[in-house]
């Protein structure tokens, strides 16, 4: 499988006008992503995962090591060309808007890249039609509903046709169904294009559908491995202040109740399985 984004022992630390004060905001931290996967990145606020997304597509440049972004390394004279290949999407959905209409919106980066106009439109609709937005073409941003705004910030990235899209927080900002609309939006883009997704999230039930999770803590990764590995430690999560998953929460609660349950259950579908076979037909 082709590498899509590797880094190797990258550091950061925002300049600060009190020497003292300056600590890194990211230490020494390596992974590699291939083609493909879905990899969350966790971690509670100031952890470094907003940072990381910012030197990934070149708006801050590491104080060490180095990033290659598709095989090559991330530097100032090619970072308009890697960047052309990646789609983000922020926190705030009313922060991401320029065109008046919904369809504006997409076209608007595809106008910023040079696409021709006739190649504008096709794009423009099948990008909306991935995040089922295609019936919104003519309606005003602000009077979408968060997740709606959300699902087209995505379709505004994937017009560009990206190789790896960037989600940073990008549902910690919606009501439980925008959050909902726009996970199932992205799972089924995984399912039927292989995007690679690099969704960065403190939502632990959003962890369980990628492949592989990234936990940092102050800075550094503290692990790196599939959601079952990375849940089985989850009294190391909880004390880097990350709130477990619901089913997960309440299986620990009721094996505390003296309930003889096995493992760790990630979705309440395992947990009530394992209620129903191996408890309640006793
Ligand atoms: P996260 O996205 O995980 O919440 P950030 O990457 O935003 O974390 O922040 C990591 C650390 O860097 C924090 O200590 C934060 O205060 C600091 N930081 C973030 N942005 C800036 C900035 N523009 N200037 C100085 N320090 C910053
Ligand atoms: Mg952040």
């Amino acid at each position: 499988m082709k590498e899509i984004l590797s880094l190797e022992h990258v550091s950061f630390t925002y300049a600060s006008e009190d020497e003292q004060e300056s600590r890194k905001a990211l230490d020494h931290i390596s992974f590699t992503i291939k083609e493909g996967e879905w990899i969350a990145i966790v971690g509670h606020n100031g952890s470094g995962k907003s940072t990381l997304a910012k030197l990934i597509i070149g708006l801050l440049f590491p104080s060490e090591g180095t990033i290659r972004v598709f095989l090559e390394e991330l530097g100032e004279e090619n970072l308009w060309e890697i960047r052309s290949q990646m789609g983000i999407v922020f926190q705030n959905p009313d922060n991401q808007f320029v065109g008046s209409t919904v369809q504006d919106d997409v076209a608007f980066a595809l106008e910023n890249n040079g696409v021709p106009f006739e190649e504008m439109v096709p794009r423009v609709h099948s990008a909306l039609a991935q995040v089922k937005m295609e019936s919104f073409l003519d309606h005003e941003p602000h009077h979408l509903s968060g997740g709606q705004k959300q699902r087209v910030a995505i379709a505004g990235a994937l017009a560009l046709e990206p190789e790896l899209l960037i989600l940073d927080e990008a549902t910690s900002m919606l009501d439980p169904q925008g959050r909902d609309e726009v996970i199932k939006v992205v799972e089924e883009l995984k399912r039927k294009t292989g995007l690679t997704v690099l969704s960065i999230t403190h939502d632990l039930e959003e962890v369980l559908l990628a492949d592989r999770v990234i936990v940092m803590n102050q800075g550094k990764v503290l692990a790196i491995g599939s959601p079952a590995e990375i849940f089985e430690r989850g009294d190391e999560l909880e004390a880097i202040g990350l709130d477990l998953p619901f089913s997960m929460k309440l299986s620990s609660y009721l094996r505390d109740e003296g309930i003889d349950l096995n493992g760790n259950h990630m979705s309440e579908e395992e947990l009530v399985n394992e209620l129903w076979t191996s408890y309640f037909n006793k």
